[in-house]
């Protein structure tokens, strides 16, 4: 299944954990607010009342797949505006907050809370173990009557494992801590309803589930009270001032539905593509080796380590044979740190040699084979 045109030749684009292209449909369900369908839903005559009831069944369509009620869902700019507005939002009116979050996490949430302690607030940060997994009983430990909030990533961006999520939940229960979830790397493959899941807030981002840049959503129980962001208009029930970007939000649902509509399909087929890369690159690949657990992880996700080679080195090198991969968070690639991710693996002297291969809705077998080829060269020739 192809998505995009491939205007760039040949080139295999595995670098979905970054971003995914707009699927088609979801293009189509945007194009009327473009110039068409583009009053402003706050607008009191018939074209606006129009927009509104657009979003209103947008709102409605996404808590439905959540299991939420509409009352629970906001559409914001981004996951990191999300993210900010969970966490800050709650930490703000409270007295003597206590945040406990993971040492993997997105720098959204790892850059809020390192901002938040510099303003006086306590954070713990739970670390993972060798394959990148959070055990449920150091949280537990770590839990104060003056924790407020619990922030715990479903899916890794980096390596993409799977946090137990459920057994967080049940142990928070009981407390007056409100958990929260990132989200955005889980909603192509895993569960995302909030009553199976038992989370008091998630993010979801739409340009990882092949919507539109610019959209996102937070689920928020309607009990938890959150101070907004930024002042402005009403829109989103106060909390995300500022009219409302119609394309986006009406996008972020056709590709949530269209997401939970293929997702125990793409699940399989890609799971299958995936360990079958894994398989023949470990085996045939020199001085390389698997970043994070096999099994606790997301179908797409494939992290390796060069013993020898730095990913700076090595992108480059990939994409020469026309493979597009990345040396881990997009949002943190530009700046050559070493992971915080592998280094929590315990693995410092390859946090700066690792690669990320994430597979999505257009990767096919001959891609996969292709990139494992290419990846054993490239082992071969520099070892
Ligand atoms: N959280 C995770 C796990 C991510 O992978 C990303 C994006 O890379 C974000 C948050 C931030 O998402 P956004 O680009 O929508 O702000």
């Amino acid at each position: 299944m192809s998505l995009f045109k491939k205007s760039d030749s040949n080139n295999i684009y595995l670098d979905y954990a970054a971003t995914t292209p707009v699927s088609p449909r979801v293009f189509d369900a945007m194009k009327p607010y473009f110039s068409e369908d583009f009053a402003n839903p706050s607008s009191l005559h018939l074209s606006g009342q129009k927009a509104r009831a657009a979003l209103d069944k947008a709102r409605h369509d996404v808590a439905d797949i959540l299991e939420a009620s509409w009352r629970e869902v906001f559409f914001v700019p981004s996951a990191t505006h999300s993210i900010n507005l969970a966490i800050r939002g709650l930490v703000s009116s409270a007295d003597n907050p206590h945040i406990i979050t993971t040492n993997i996490e997105h720098s959204a949430v790892l850059n809020t809370c390192r901002s938040l302690e510099k303003e006086g607030v306590e954070v713990t940060h739970i670390p993972v173990d060798e394959k990148g997994l959070v055990d449920p009983e150091d949280i537990k430990k770590a839990l104060k009557d003056n924790t407020v909030l619990v922030s715990v990533m479903y899916v890794n961006n980096e390596i993409g494992t799977t946090q137990p999520i459920k057994e967080i939940a049940g142990i928070l229960k009981g407390h007056s801590a409100y958990f929260h979830t990132d989200a955005v790397q889980a909603a192509n493959y895993l569960d995302i309803n909030v009553q199976e899941l038992g989370v008091d807030m998630m993010t979801l981002s739409g340009h990882k589930i092949y919507g539109p840049k610019g959209s996102a959503i937070l689920y928020k129980k309607e009990e938890v009270e959150l101070q907004p962001l930024i002042t402005g208009g009403e829109q989103e029930r106060k909390l995300s001032a500022g009219t409302e970007n119609m394309p986006a939000f009406i996008g972020f649902t056709e590709a949530l539905k269209e997401t939970e509509e293929l997702k125990n399909a793409e699940s399989a087929r890609i799971k299958k593509l995936r360990d079958a890369f894994i398989k023949k690159v470990l085996k045939e690949a020199p001085g390389v080796g698997l970043n994070g657990s096999q099994d606790k992880r997301v179908p797409n996700n494939i992290n390796i380590y060069f013993e020898d080679l730095a990913s700076e080195v090595l992108i480059p090198l990939f994409d020469a044979e026309g493979v597009l991969v990345s040396g881990g968070s997009a949002c943190t690639s530009r700046t050559p740190e070493p992971s915080h991710v592998i280094a929590a693996l315990g693995r410092e002297e390859y946090a700066k040699n690792s690669i990320r291969v994430t597979l999505g809705r257009s990767t096919t077998q001959k891609d996969i084979e292709k990139a494992a080829d290419v990846f054993i060269k490239i082992a071969k020739n520099n070892n």
